[in-house]
């Protein structure tokens, strides 16, 4: 069969589908360029499980206490040689990224003790954690106090700002490298080191965190490589590759993994509890598939920036820059473009296609938000899925693509839905 009559059958027109062919052969280097870094991440997971030796034993389930449970504390072994850390906590019993952040934090500050972001807000989530806005059993309810320092206009680093707030009760600094839902750039891994530098020269003994939530495998390397002291993410987003049901990681130096590991559990028991029960393959089979989806994400973040903006939206990244995470941001102006986009990436889905999804108050937002997710996985963001606030400037945010045939198609059918509706300029 000629390729557009599966697409036709899909419910993509003659004139979408040559605008997809025409987009994707243009990006040809740049596809060259991402498959060459999920090459060499590849070879980083392999060689981190041939270290290891794992083998068909990891993969048993353990179950109640899940002491000696093999395939738990090998993954975590597997984890440190990938991000070249001394040590790992990789756990089903991390419920998601913002549970996998708060213990890092709590488990590593004491009363008394300031953390301090360097790059502005932090992720939404977090400021319940930290007690930015006030909540039962923040960090600050425990006595811990925090400082903020916004980027400059031009959204570099504010060194001198930064010197200015480190100070005696400086304990753990917080840097988010993604931009999450804000409109700065997400900071490479080389610039992370240079803010990782710069503050150690200041303060030696500070512990230097990264939210590195959608940023693994982006690159070949990763912040722990340039001095972070721990670093962190959550398993439904790039290193569960897809697999993984559930769970987050946070690797780093040993003495800060093993007080993650008390925190998470509890004070004498660390890491020895924590049953695998039966997820150890999903989370071994996900690393080893992460750095081939995290590439078929990105190459659908810049063909989607390469159908947009050449209609005149706004795209951040734009449709040229490198590429440091996996969400893309489309400003498309108005609610119903905003709404017939998020259905569009629903119709593309494997799962709920049939789904046409409403924009409703969500809690936690100020507006109304329409979501499109049909994912194998509740929530799980490194699948297609996309989000719009239904807000001025009626931006979309979208991520994810297990594979890259089906990010092409997700974004083909909102270009489709758009076009459909006559949304298009
Ligand atoms: C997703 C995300 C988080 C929180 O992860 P959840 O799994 O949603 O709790 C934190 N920081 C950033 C930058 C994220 O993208």
């Amino acid at each position: 069969m000629n390729p557009f009559e599966y697409y036709k059958t899909l419910g993509i027109d003659e004139g979408t589908f040559d605008l997809g062919e025409k987009t994707e052969k243009a990006l040809a280097e740049r596809f060259a360029k991402i498959d060459r870094t999920a090459e060499l991440c590849q070879l980083k997971a392999i060689a981190a499980m041939q270290k290891n030796r794992v083998s068909a034993e990891c993969f048993e389930a353990s179950t109640g206490y899940g002491y000696n449970d093999l395939g738990r504390d090998t993954l975590e072994a597997v984890y440190a040689d990938v991000f070249h850390t001394e040590s790992a906590l990789v756990r089903a019993q991390i419920t998601c990224g913002t549970h996998a952040l708060a213990i890092a934090m709590a488990a590593n500050v004491r009363p008394g003790d300031e953390i301090l972001s360097p790059v502005g807000k932090p992720y939404d989530t977090l400021e319940q954690v930290i007690g930015i806005t006030p909540a039962k059993g923040s960090l600050a309810e425990y006595g811990i106090t925090y400082r903020q320092v916004e980027l400059l206009p031009d959204n570099t680093f504010d060194y001198d700002g930064i010197r200015a707030a480190i100070n005696e009760k400086t304990r753990l600094i917080e840097i988010q490298r993604s931009k999450g839902y804000l409109t700065r750039p997400t900071f490479s891994v080389e610039q992370i080191g240079e803010l990782i530098s710069f503050i150690k020269g200041i303060k030696p003994d500070v512990i230097c965190m990264v939210d590195n939530c959608y940023g693994e495998f982006v690159e070949e390397i990763e912040p722990s490589d340039v001095g972070a002291d721990l670093t962190v993410g959550s398993l439904i987003k790039n290193p569960g590759g897809g697999l993984a049901p559930i769970g987050g990681y946070i690797a780093g130096k040993k003495e800060l993994i093993d007080q993650c590991a008390y925190r998470l559990t509890c004070p004498g028991l660390g890491a020895e509890v924590g049953a695998s029960l039966g997820v150890s393959r999903s989370f071994y089979q996900g690393l080893f598939l992460a750095p081939t989806v995290v590439a078929s994400a990105l190459k659908g973040a810049i063909f989607a920036a390469n159908i947009y903006e050449p209609l005149g939206f706004s795209c951040i990244p734009n449709a040229t820059e490198e590429r440091h995470d996996i969400i893309q941001a489309i400003t498309l102006g108005t609610p119903e473009r905003v709404i017939a986009f998020c259905r569009g990436i629903q119709a593309g889905s494997p799962v709920d296609s049939y789904v046409t999804p409403e924009p409703w108050a969500m809690p936690g937002y100020h507006s109304d938000v329409i979501m499109a997710a049909g994912t194998f996985f509740q929530g799980a963001s490194v699948e297609l899925s996309a989000d719009g606030p239904i807000e001025p400037p009626y931006a979309v945010y979208f991520q994810g693509g297990l594979t890259w045939a089906h990010a092409k198609f997700g974004i083909l059918m909102s270009y489709q839905k758009l076009k459909e509706a006559g949304l298009l300029p």
